[in-house]
């Protein structure tokens, strides 16, 4: 028998591939590091309860009187290590008295019946040491987590808890957090809803409950949009504790949080360019449809496809034409991989078999020729697995034929260093050459731009699929994050290909946008002292949370034993089987009353498959990006006897699926994967929402051979396996070299995935060094007391150092020094004695000082002159300000908006130089090393032409007097009897300066 229903042999089979599977690999080499740190950990969990049970004859106010003596300690000095064994033993003995307490959590009152399990004593040991601890969904990560919250949050340091959305910070922060406010601890939800007035009061709490791109969010305001120190409201990164950490981790990693605005200068052309983009991919979809209608009746009347009665009698030209119709089909998958005919020839596998070998035949090096000339007749070649695309000569003239604008230019770059070249040899005067050069960069900027918005357009209409990628929402693009399956507003796809989408749906496409304030999660949660985690499902990406971290993860055993019941994979050929057989597995299970659990990849699948449970009459609920704003509600019917659900991935992430008795006695939650995903990971998490806390339960994959992981990156063997082993419809085929393939396939893509991320890393690692200097050079203009000190060190002089370094390069002659003083006295509002200051200028260092002396001088002439002029305004209106503190704050907003003004224009030319990079890769340079170069020229040119703002603004401002004639009036009256006095002690600069130099 060459198929097997009942899969038997291949139960076994399939343990042992996966039992030798990679992180199992790896577990058996760091297996012992993790029984002796569980052991190591359960003598401290000892250690707690017998401390707990002292603890009960205390009563509450002894109790409570702990946490104060132990911030006293603290405070004096004692390590939290060595505190662990008494807070922990105080955090469970305020469970068992919170016992029978009534909660109003979410809307309900909830009584608590906590008292942690000594596992949860162990997981909250792991966290406070700084690891991942990874614990089954149901364990009760949440009340885990209060022991390190607590322990940390005696210090007084910033103690935060990411929650993967709103509700669960809300929720958690009602729940568990009575606890700490049993303990006088105070502890706060951060949210969506949260207003930024009262985000710095949320933040003063010791603990505060919040989801990554909240806290993330508040950073990078509190960095490049608060003006004044009174309007950041963060205090610090001390202890952050994630929730679902590989969630947020890794899901979420690979798109950075930005804060964006309009754009000042945009060159942006998606609504002109849509129609004849569209074109052509109409060009390419009418080309292949008429190729493979072609082919599928050629190889219909040559009886290929099904099996008719007559037999045909097969001549050499029968054969050539069987031959070339499928070399046509093999056309048609390279322009439209997802094309109906192709999908439906390679559910015959014979057809199957043959169109791979044309495939095989293609990729032999000597058939490259033959290849080429056969791609050719595309428009588009679409490479569908590594997410790419290439417009044919074909394409290209078809595309330059529609000859709007500039068409014929938008393939051919202008070759700037030839044009250069030429225009520098050209008779024209400097000027001249100066005009044409700027000209001719605008073209070149202006061509980029056009042939970028080219690119994206074809990118959107080829790769991006709508209820797949995106959906649209109120005439809106929403993305789908393609883990979660959550929809994610507010978020958008960057480098334009947000606006290519708009313009393909026809909506408004919005303005480009530029980038104000950009990071990603991974650098943002870096920044925290120590960095703990907890999930269910954590092994599979323990290297990254390593490599990129610094964080192990710890398995965590769980209370009580689990007792699922993982059934093996059922593959068929073809989706229309797979979801026949899902369908009668759902009637089977659900006629004994069992609930039913159905995670689908996409909306568009979970809404194929609640058709198909429409027809057959099943009652059930979808979760999805469409319809999730009843996800609360969903999940807590989800574990009812009888209860079907449909969802994508983000079902319950974070929520318990709660089981009634009936559904108990049935037979616990049946999950059903309707494939596998792209990552381990996420299968088993689905896994995981059944059989909790030691409930019955099971789960069943079901995978197709249209399945997008096997169409795309299984290995090519399976294909001749399969010929052989075609089993009669609606059978499911099962061998182990199967099994291996899918999991070989899982892995290769959570390998493509790291390096993704890893990659949007290195990037954003160059900008987080910059990030950070103008951060922290942002805030001491905020923070610091003495602003005058920091203008004239820390601008002033760093920038007459460079002036003067760059002018003279080395070397000091008459003639130089006579240009440098011209230069200067030309820049800055300064008058210089000639004679003098060439006398005294003997070396570069005394060119500095004096240079510097000259623009204090007139810098602090200038800025006492204006605090004057406020003394003067005050004394009129009877206010009694400092003007010193005035002018201090005056002159901080205008140096904070140049500097955010500065860094925008900075990240945007970063944004360019990382599209350019990315297209030199083809010309064999390493585009990282081009732009960690090249980040650091336009980093140095950023902070130059910074301190030369600043300056100019220094020099420039003016403090403006009332309007107002009475208010003249008064002033006049004030100037007449008053003799101005000094407001700055600014001279203590200068002295400081004398005696550096
Ligand atoms: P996880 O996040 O690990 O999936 P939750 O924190 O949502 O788990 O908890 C799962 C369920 O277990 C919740 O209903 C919670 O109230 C319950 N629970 C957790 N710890 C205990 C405990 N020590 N005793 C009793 N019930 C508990």
């Amino acid at each position: 028998m060459h198929y097997n229903s009942k899969i038997g042999l291949v139960e076994t089979l399939l343990k042992n591939i996966r039992g030798l599977n990679m992180f199992k690999f790896i577990k058996k080499i760091f297996g012992t590091q993790q029984t002796r740190t569980i052991k190591r950990y359960m003598k401290i969990v000892q250690a707690i309860n017998a401390q707990e049970i002292a603890y009960k004859s205390l009563s509450d106010e002894e109790l409570k009187a702990k946490t104060i003596e132990f911030k006293e300690r603290i405070q004096q000095g004692e390590t939290l290590d060595s505190i662990l064994v008494e807070a922990f033993a105080v955090v469970k003995n305020t469970c068992r008295r919170l016992v029978g307490t009534e909660i109003h959590v979410s809307g309900y009152d909830q009584k608590w019946d906590m008292i942690p399990y000594d596992v949860q004593l162990l997981g909250g040991i792991a966290l406070f040491n700084g690891s991942i601890a990874e614990m089954q969904t149901g364990e009760g990560k949440t009340l885990t987590a209060s022991f390190p919250l607590y322990l940390r949050a005696l210090t007084g340091k910033p103690t935060h808890l990411v929650t993967v959305n709103d509700y669960l910070a809300e929720r958690d922060c009602q729940w568990v957090g009575e606890i700490f406010r049993y303990h006088q601890l105070s502890v706060q939800a951060l949210t969506g809803k949260t207003p930024v007035h009262e985000r710095k009061k949320v933040y003063e709490s010791d603990i505060v409950y919040g989801t990554a791109s909240e806290f993330g969010f508040d950073y990078l305001r509190d960095n490049s949009m608060a003006q004044s120190k009174d309007e950041q409201c963060q205090r610090g990164h001390y202890f952050a504790l994630i929730d679902e950490v590989d969630s947020i981790l890794i899901d979420e990693a690979r798109t950075p949080l930005i804060i964006s605005g309009p754009s000042h200068q945009t060159f942006q052309m998606y609504a002109e360019l849509q129609s004849p983009v569209q074109e052509i991919v109409k060009k390419q979809r009418d080309f292949c449809n008429k190729l493979a209608s072609e082919s599928f009746k050629t190889l219909s009347d040559l009886n290929l496809i099904e099996e008719r009665q007559e037999a045909i009698k097969w001549t050499k030209d029968l054969e050539e034409q069987s031959k070339s119709a499928l070399r046509q089909l093999w056309v048609v998958s390279k322009g439209m991989p997802k094309h109906k005919i192709v999908k439906r020839i390679k559910e015959n596998p014979d057809l199957r078999v043959k169109l791979e070998q044309v495939e095989t035949y293609f990729y032999a090096e000597p058939n490259r020729e033959e290849k080429a000339t056969m791609l050719a007749e595309l428009f588009i070649v679409v490479d569908e697995r590594s997410h790419d695309f290439e417009l044919t000569d074909k394409g290209i003239h078809a595309w330059e034929a529609l000859k709007m604008g500039t068409s014929q230019d938008d393939f051919t770059m202008i070759d700037l260093g030839h044009e250069y070249a030429k225009i520098e040899n050209s008779p024209f005067s400097d000027e001249q050459k100066v005009a044409q050069k700027v000209h001719l960069r605008e073209q070149d900027a202006k061509r980029k731009e056009r042939a970028h918005n080219v690119r994206q357009l074809f990118r959107a209409h080829l790769m991006m699929e709508k209820d797949v990628d995106y959906i649209v929402h109120e005439r809106k693009i929403i993305i789908i994050d393609e883990n979660t399956g959550r929809p994610q507003p507010g978020r958008r796809f960057s480098d334009g290909l947000h606006q290519a989408i708009e313009a393909k749906e026809n909506l408004e496409i919005q303005q480009e946008t530029q980038t104000y304030a950009t990071i990603t999660l991974q650098n943002y949660f870096r920044m925290y002292d120590t960095l703990a985690g907890m999930t269910g499902t954590a092994m599979t990406e323990a290297f990254e949370f390593k490599e990129i971290y610094k964080l192990n993860v710890l398995e965590i055993p769980t209370h009580k034993k689990c007792i699922r019941a993982d059934a093996n994979d059922e593959i068929y050929m073809t989706e229309r089987e797979k979801y026949q057989a899902i369908l009668k597995e759902i009637q089977e299970v659900h006629s004994k009353g069992r609930p039913i659990l159905i995670g689908t990849e996409s909306v568009d699948i979970s809404e194929k498959l609640s058709r198909i449970l429409k027809q057959a009459k099943l009652n059930h609920h979808v979760l999805n990006a469409k319809q999730n704003d009843k996800e609360a509600e969903v999940i807590a019917e989800a574990g009812r006897h009888g209860a079907i659900t449909v969802s994508t991935n983000m079902a319950g992430r974070g929520t318990d699926i709660k089981l009634d008795g009936e559904a108990l006695k049935s037979g616990g939650l049946h999950v059903i994967g309707t494939t596998r995903h792209h990552s381990r990971r996420i299968d088993r998490q689905l896994r995981g929402r059944s059989a909790r806390g030691g409930d019955p339960g099971s789960s069943k994959f079901y995978v197709s051979f249209e399945d997008s992981l096997m169409r795309l990156f299984a290995s090519p063997n399976l294909t001749q396996f399969l010929q052989k082993f075609r089993p009669p419809e609606g059978e499911p085929i099962s061998a182990p070299i199967l099994n291996k393939s899918i999991e070989t396939a899982q892995k290769r893509i959570e390998q493509r995935n790291y390096s993704m991320r890893k990659h949007t890393l290195e990037y954003d690692d160059v900008m987080n060094k910059q990030r950070q200097e103008v951060y922290a050079f942002r805030n001491s203009l905020l923070h610091d007391e003495d602003i005058f000190s920091l203008i004239f060190f820390d601008i002033i002089h760093p920038l007459c150092e460079t002036i003067a370094e760059k002018h003279f390069n080395g070397k000091i002659t008459q003639e130089s020094l006579e240009s440098y003083i011209q230069m200067i006295t030309m820049r800055f509002p300064i008058r210089i004695d000639n004679r003098a200051f060439i006398e005294k200028a003997t070396s570069l260092n005394k060119v500095i000082y004096l240079t510097f002396k000259e623009i204090s001088n007139i810098l602090k002439r200038k800025l006492e002159l204006q605090a004057q002029m406020i003394a003067l305004v005050q004394e009129a209106t009877g206010k009694q300000i400092e003007p010193k503190t005035i002018l201090q704050d005056v002159i901080r907003n205008l140096l904070i908006r140049i500097v955010d003004r500065k860094w925008q224009d900075h990240l945007l030319s970063i944004d360019h130089l990382r599209n350019e990079v990315g297209i030199r890769a083809v010309g064999q340079k390493d585009p990282l090393q081009e732009f960690k170069q090249e980040a650091f020229h336009l980093f140095a040119d950023f902070t130059n032409q910074l301190n030369y703002a600043f300056s100019n603004g220094l020099f420039g401002f003016e403090m403006m007097l009332p309007q107002s004639e009475e208010l003249k009036k008064s002033i006049e009256r004030v100037q007449s009897y008053k003799i101005p006095k000094r407001y700055l002690d600014l001279d203590s600069i200068q002295e400081i300066e004398n005696h550096s130099s």
